[in-house]
């Protein structure tokens, strides 16, 4: 027996009797079991119970034995004083240190075990997750509702990570950053946004009538134009010549060129490259936190990424070297991950600092207007029977694969819920 699956049997009532005995002979009727606590102090508050015909309303405790009681140490913790019930598993001591006497009452002989054991087996299947093959019975309105809920988590963890501890003053620099930071991907995430800090929005816009001026400024403030002399390479040594004369008037302190990683890169994905699309989307949009904030159809999204390297990379794709003549466009998916991981988050921060319920939910709804991606992830989801049409589907499985299915934490998820709770399983023809 686990405590996180007695904390699951006594919220959802999973035991026969209404009424027990406790260990001191009282008689225990159940009339609520509380609420939930996942924080610290007692598992369960505001339980009501009736104790030999008296009604009581306050904290219940539970573990799996009697005994843990003392292990844990509750006895010396003021949180514990006013405990009204304990509900064990099983009674193996009458030795408790506590302050205030309170009734114990043993689930052991009135739980279901098969459930138990079933449930033991669901999550040990060794499955991709652990309800692969029972999920198809379920209703689809409960799938469709925890992955929106699933949706919501993972935009606000995505909205945490900007670590906005008050009212940013300028959304604009904010959403600059996280477009670098996604144009970066996970590779070179970090040094780009560290770039859109060293070059702020407001002065990068000071310079976005010229395409050569800008470039040469991110790439010079990069490290990544410092890094050697080409002489031979007339356009790279330009940009160098402007970038000295920048780095004077503006006083830039380029990164270091190590923090740039090319290696196991395909061309498109060289920072090089993706520093000159930042250029281009820069000299596109002189604001684009608040045309973002105007754009809600997908091809306002789509045209807005519209953007390619510059000619130099079109012949290029490291410097000096020369290439076949290929145009660096931002494709569908790359827009696609600066939407989700960028652009979607600032907004709803925005959103949230505002309190404009009217746009978080019109986000929410953008994301359903975009197509699903297609991983090994969503694809083992979408045929165990998990909708897939959008990216507000896909974005939801993301986030209950990593933080529920893959630490088997089926106790806390709706999908579980039904299943555990309504054991014997559905089965996928149901
Ligand atoms: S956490 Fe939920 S969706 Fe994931 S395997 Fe468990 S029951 Fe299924």
């Amino acid at each position: 027996m686990t405590e996180d699956y007695l904390h699951f049997a006594w919220k959802n009532r999973l035991y026969e009797n209404k009424v027990m005995i406790a260990d001191s002979g009282e008689r225990i009727e159940i009339i609520h079991p509380g609420y939930y606590n996942r924080d610290a102090g007692p598992d369960f508050s505001q339980g009501r119970v009736r104790i030999d015909g008296q009604l009581w309303v306050g904290n219940i405790e539970i573990h799996v034995r009697q005994s843990d009681w003392n292990v844990h140490n509750h006895g010396t913790d003021p949180a514990y004083d006013s405990i009204i019930l304990h509900v064990v598993y099983e009674i193996d001591t009458d030795q408790l240190h506590r302050k205030n006497p309170f009734p114990t009452i043993e689930l052991k002989a009135i739980l279901d075990e098969t459930r138990f054991s079933w449930y033991q087996q669901m999550i040990n299947s060794g499955l991709n997750f652990p309800c692969q093959n029972i999920v198809g019975g379920i209703r689809h309105e409960t799938i469709e509702t925890w992955l929106e809920r699933m949706l919501i988590e993972r935009i606000e963890r995505k909205t945490e990570e900007l670590t906005l501890s008050q009212q940013p003053d300028d959304w604009e620099e904010i959403m600059y950053q996280q477009i670098a930071r996604s144009l970066g991907l996970s590779v070179n995430g970090d040094p780009m946004k560290w770039l859109a800090l060293s070059v702020p929005f407001r002065l990068a816009t000071r310079y976005r009538d010229s395409q050569n001026q800008l470039e040469a400024l991110l790439l010079g403030a990069s490290g990544i134009l410092l890094k050697e002399d080409i002489f031979e390479d007339q356009q790279w040594m330009d940009f160098r010549n402007e970038y000295q004369h920048l780095q004077r008037k503006h006083q830039i302190k380029a990164l270091p060129y190590s923090v740039w990683k090319f290696f196991r890169l395909r061309p498109a994905s060289f920072p090089t490259l993706r520093i000159s699309q930042l250029a281009a989307i820069i000299a596109k949009h002189p604001l684009m936190f608040d045309q973002l904030k105007e754009a809600n159809t997908p091809k306002a999204y789509f045209d807005f990424f519209k953007v390619e390297a510059s000619e130099y990379w079109q012949t290029h794709y490291s410097p000096g070297k020369y290439s076949a003549n290929v145009k660096y466009k931002l494709g569908k998916n790359m827009i696609h991950r600066i939407l989700i991981n960028g652009v979607f988050p600032v907004l709803f921060a925005y959103a949230r600092w505002n309190n404009d319920e009217g746009l978080q939910s019109r986000i929410l709804n953008d994301l359903h207007q975009l197509e699903s991606e297609k991983n090994r992830i969503t694809e083992h989801y979408k045929f165990a029977g998990f909708p897939m049409k959008t990216a507000g589907h896909s974005q939801g499985v993301l986030h209950l694969h990593h933080n529920y299915c893959r630490s088997k934490k089926c106790l806390n998820c709706a999908i579980g819920n039904t299943i555990i709770s309504g054991y014997p399983a559905p089965t996928t023809d149901s």
